[in-house]
């Protein structure tokens, strides 16, 4: 039986064979990211993260919504549980908000793109609207804003906000970390 699935189990047959677990606890770079669910701009492989260094929260655009706000403030709860509540200021985490040049989505800042794809999807054109980054340097300086204004920000967390560059394959940082 094959699926598309197969060449990357056998890729994961791979990978299992000098696998070494990372234990529950603290991400080791204390970063949070948050980007956009492009398959050319893994943070993993850009940012060069390992297992065990940082959660990854994507969605389309990377953008920072409500159900984001709320994953961040409960992983912040878990890590505080996890230390055994000794996250003090020395240890603090950033959250990094990435978006990136030629975002998929940004077709959705256009009206009329917008109304046929809310017609063809059945998803809510307020919705599409809001997960559109046509300009990834204001989208993210908004989004920065948003979640250092958000009520649940968890204490002792900074926010960034960064921009890929899909041409160069670099990372320019737009907002340096901020605390609320
Ligand atoms: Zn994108």
């Amino acid at each position: 039986m094959t699926s598309r699935m197969t060449p990357l189990l056998e890729r994961n047959e791979q990978f299992a064979r000098t696998y070494a677990p990372a234990p529950l606890g603290l991400p080791a770079a204390q970063v949070i990211v948050i980007t956009c669910l492009d398959h050319r701009v893994d943070p993993a492989i850009t940012l060069g993260l390992r297992l065990g260094d940082a959660p990854v929260l994507r969605n389309a655009g990377g953008r920072v919504t409500q159900p984001v706000i709320e994953e961040i403030a409960y992983l912040a709860f878990l890590g505080q549980r996890l230390s055994g509540g000794q996250l003090t200021d020395d240890r603090r985490f950033e959250v990094a908000v990435i978006h990136h040049t030629q975002c998929g989505t940004g077709f959705l800042a256009d009206p009329g793109f917008r109304r046929e794809a809310s017609k063809a999807t059945g998803v809510d054109e307020a919705a599409l609207e809001a997960s559109a980054v046509g300009d990834p340097r204001a989208t993210v300086s908004a989004d920065v804003g948003r979640l250092l204004t958000s009520p649940l920000l968890p204490p002792r967390m900074g926010v960034s906000g960064h921009v890929y560059d899909i041409e160069t394959g670099r990372v320019i940082t737009v907002v340096d970390a901020r605390y609320p």
